[in-house]
């Protein structure tokens, strides 16, 4: 395809919400352009952050649910396995996923431009290329989606060979027997259970004073007894001083006067917006002090032609919901205004090991409010394909309220967490009275299913109204 160097819209950034814009706008019809730094698509997600640790994650999971059945590990052997060789599961995927991206651009005459963009007129980007050379291209609307990186302090040497980030780690040349994880996120506990599945020491150093507190304490706390349980060190409540690079390891002081040392560290504490690079003044835009942008309900920023979706504009800052804005954003743009707005209760799907998930509030929410609510649950352990498949941790726990029944929250832990939650999130998104705990009790499902754990659920929390 030749590419003309006007536009109706360029995208920046081919990660979910660059490309769920760029989807949206050719398929209404628009002349539109992708410009994306790295040499194929699929941003972020693809690449550093989503694919990878999740295609790790499943690895690590595998070979924990080999080494703990019976059937298979005879005669005392074990499957073991290092970060290096699991990594490369992980490539397949991120090659898969990337040819499918690439084919969405091809069949959809996207043109897609490679190369780093900066605005240098209100309506005109460059496009440095790998010589250096800039080639101009001009639009009529932007979108910015340029995703987000992880936050690098000043006073840590990222340039040290056993200092890395989430998107380092990936570089990880050593099979490291110890790991320190600095910052307790959804990141940091997800690596914290790669690893650790992986036997390598553990220890989860935590800014805060629990575990991912913005979780129902119940399933924070069920995460720290399962790291506990499993070897994990947690350090609540720590910050570091400085970390020290050796020849061999690193060395953490913590403001606490405390010291700990391991062969390397992920630091893994906050995330900044891709928006340094974009000069953003040509254009009349500024960035936070986070490198985030604001927008209103369409997706629209402070300059009218430019439109920001994903990490770029802060919260919820998930895959999931970049995909959705970007969606948004080409009905912005097409019809003046977006026919659908990102749902309220954007649930939550941490891969760690065990999974979680939630959706909608949590009892401490709920208390807070005094919202007469009651709880129902059910532990997988008495539910017979849990049984069956030797994954008997974990829980679903519905919240409901005592009078209307209607579900407030649902929260789950344990394998496929993440699948199991969207078959209640499909009640709870329901309007009026098909919104409320009965249904579970009032509909067949398959036996035996994990899904059966909200009739156990709802059986349990609707007996204990009087
Ligand atoms: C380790 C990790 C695990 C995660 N796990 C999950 C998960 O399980 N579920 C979930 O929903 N989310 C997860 N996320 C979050 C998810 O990856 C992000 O929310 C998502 O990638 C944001 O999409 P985006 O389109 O905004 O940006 P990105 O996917 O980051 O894509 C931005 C793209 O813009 C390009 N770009 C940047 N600047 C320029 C420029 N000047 N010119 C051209 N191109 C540019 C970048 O190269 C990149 O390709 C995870 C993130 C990390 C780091």
């Amino acid at each position: 395809m030749t590419v003309s160097n006007h536009f109706d819209v360029i995208v920046i950034g081919s990660g979910p919400g660059g490309e769920g814009a760029a989807m949206g706008l050719t398929k209404a019809g628009l002349n539109v352009a992708i410009i994306e730094k790295e040499s194929s698509v699929g941003g972020g997600c693809t690449h550093w952050g989503t694919i990878p640790s999740k295609a790790l994650r499943h690895a690590v999971s595998r070979i924990i649910e080999f080494n703990n059945n019976p059937l298979f590990c005879k005669n005392n052997t074990s499957l073991h396995s290092t970060f290096s060789n699991i990594l490369s599961h992980a490539k397949t995927v991120i090659d898969k996923q990337t040819r499918l991206r690439q084919g969405f651009y091809d069949r959809n005459e996207c043109a897609l431009i490679f190369g780093s963009a900066r605005f240098i007129e209100s309506n005109k980007v460059a496009v440095m290329q790998s010589d250096g050379s800039d080639e101009i291209y001009t639009a009529d609307k932007f979108v910015i989606a340029t995703g987000s990186r992880p936050y690098r302090p000043d006073n840590v040497d990222f340039n040290h060979e056993r200092i890395y980030d989430s998107d380092s780690i990936l570089s990880l040349k050593h099979d490291p027997r110890h790991i320190i994880i600095y910052g307790a996120g959804v990141i940091g506990c997800e690596y914290a259970s790669i690893f650790r599945g992986l036997g390598v020491k553990t220890d989860l150093i935590n800014t805060r004073d629990r575990l991912l507190s913005f979780l129902d304490n119940e399933v924070s706390d069920a995460l720290s007894y399962h790291f506990w349980n499993s070897g994990v060190v947690i350090r609540n409540d720590e910050t570091y001083e400085h970390v020290e690079g050796t020849e061999d390891g690193v060395i953490v002081h913590l403001q606490s006067g405390k010291k700990m040392k391991a062969d390397c560290i992920l630091y893994a504490n906050g995330r900044t917006g891709n928006t340094d690079k974009l000069n953003l003044e040509a254009v009349s835009l500024a960035a936070d002090s986070r490198g985030q942008l604001k927008v209103n309900s369409n997706y629209q920023t402070e300059v009218e032609h430019v439109y920001a979706v994903g990490d770029v504009i802060g919260y919820p800052s998930l895959a999931s919901a970049a995909y959705d804005q970007g969606r948004f954003v080409a009905q912005a743009i097409t019809k003046g205004q977006a026919d659908n707005y990102l749902i309220e209760d954007i649930p939550t799907g941490i891969y760690t090991i065990p999974e979680i998930s939630s959706v909608g509030k949590t009892e401490q929410e709920l208390t807070a409010a005094k919202v007469p609510y009651e709880v129902g649950r059910s532990s997988f352990k008495h539910l017979a394909r849990a049984q069956i498949a030797g994954k008997d941790i974990g829980s679903l726990k519905i919240l409901f309220h005592r009078e209307t029944k209607e579900i407030l929250g649902i929260h789950c832990f344990g394998e496929r967490a993440a699948e199991i939650i969207h078959i209640g999130q499909a009640i709870m998104e329901q309007k009026g009275e098909a919104n409320t705990i009965e249904y579970f009790v009032n509909t067949t499902f398959n036996y035996p299913t994990m899904a059966e754990a909200y009739r156990v659920a709802a059986l349990n929390g609707l007996n204990r109204l009087f």
